[in-house]
């Protein structure tokens, strides 16, 4: 098991690859979000690093080599894998095991069959609870150690009241299916919202299940959605996440500028809000094609307003709002373009000649 502190730095690494070096625009977790959810879906190595730990357990709970049969004689001694209390003699690779029991129990099944191996009280077999944990400690305490499901299982049917468990429990236990063959009860993979077949261990579905999540957003289908041509993805994606390097932003991360004026309309100090689409000259560019191609600009000169007008025109049908879509987005990316043309070459387009290189880009991008 690699340490942890390697993994982040073997991520610090990529991070640094890909911002050559510089201003880390978008954070590297906000990268390993899938796009729906704002990221790019590059792996966290640190899910991946989780998730390896979490197939470890189950290959354990699987029971069926040596290493487990090895494990259970060395550190369990008899004792229950769910309760047991970590032990500062184990190896790091159980008290890793006993680590993720947590999120085993989510993601676990047990498949029931004659119920001679789970433990009546202690085993999680009940939506990944135990009786222990449902009922909590007895009077009797002692009575119960060492029971298996087959005492209340007859015949390949479940027999709660034989041992006073009574509705709603009675119920509850009921719900938990028995297949009836000889074989042995196991843990199987079942992930909440997941059907997953034959029970085995899925490393996607695994790493879906610790890696960490955010909601999904309409706005990235801006980025992601058909049809979007490549050169203009990354500068939408860093704009819908508000990561562009307009000169507000560098003077707030202290790099010098000459001049923090948009130097478009050389009037506002540059920003994103003012670039896309308070700077008349961007809005012009905007309302220009808009105007001819859309029938309407949209309410306000911002550019989440403009997407969201676009989202809102339910009238129209779906392939106005996507060919809207693409027109939006070739126009932030040539404004964006155009702005950084003027910085770094000294060199400005004529209004008639940006648009007209946007219309090429969408004749490229329609359908
Ligand atoms: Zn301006």
């Amino acid at each position: 098991m690699v340490p942890l502190a390697t993994i982040r730095k073997i991520e610090g690494i990529c991070a640094k690859f890909i911002w050559h070096g510089g201003i880390h625009a978008i954070s590297w977790e906000q990268l390993c979000r899938p796009r729906k959810e704002g990221g790019v879906g590059l792996r966290s190595l640190v899910s991946v690093r989780e998730t390896a730990g979490i197939k470890l357990a189950w290959r354990f709970l699987q029971g069926d080599s040596l290493w487990s049969a090895w494990m259970t004689s060395r550190y369990l001694r008899g004792r229950n894998f769910w309760v047991c209390e970590i032990d500062n003699n184990y190896s790091v690779s159980f008290k890793h095991i006993l680590r993720n029991r947590p999120v085993l129990r989510t993601a676990m099944r047990r498949r029931m069959r004659e119920g001679g191996e789970t433990d009546l009280w202690l085993d999680p077999w009940i939506s990944g609870q135990s009786l222990l944990e449902i009922l909590g400690p007895q009077r009797d305490g002692v009575a119960y150690r060492g029971l298996t499901c087959r005492h209340i299982i007859r015949g390949g049917v479940w027999r709660p009241e034989e041992y006073r468990f009574t509705a709603p429990l009675g119920e509850e236990i009921r719900r938990v299916r028995i297949t009836p063959t000889a074989l042995s009860d196991v843990w199987i993979w079942a992930p909440p919202g997941r059907s997953e077949g034959a029970g085995e261990f899925r490393f996607s579905s695994c790493y879906d299940l610790v890696r960490p999540h955010s909601d999904d957003m309409e706005e990235y289908d801006f980025v992601w959605g058909k049809g979007l041509a490549r050169k203009m993805q990354l500068s939408a994606y860093k704009l819908v996440l508000g990561r562009l390097l307009t000169r507000d932003r560098l003077l707030r991360f202290g790099v010098s500028v000459p001049d923090p004026k948009c130097v478009l309309c050389e009037i506002d100090n540059e920003s994103i809000g003012h670039l896309f689409f308070q700077c008349h000259v961007a809005w012009s560019i905007w309302t220009e094609q808009s105007r001819r191609h859309l029938g309407g600009v949209g309410r306000e000169r911002d550019f989440r307003e403009i997407l969201k007008w676009i989202g809102d025109c339910r009238d129209k049908e779906q392939s106005w709002a996507r060919r809207a879509r693409l027109r939006l987005a070739a126009s932030v990316w040539h404004v964006w373009r155009e702005r950084n043309r003027h910085i770094y070459e000294g060199l400005s387009t004529p209004l008639v000649g940006i648009l007209h290189n946007i219309e090429s880009d969408v004749l490229v991008m329609s359908p």
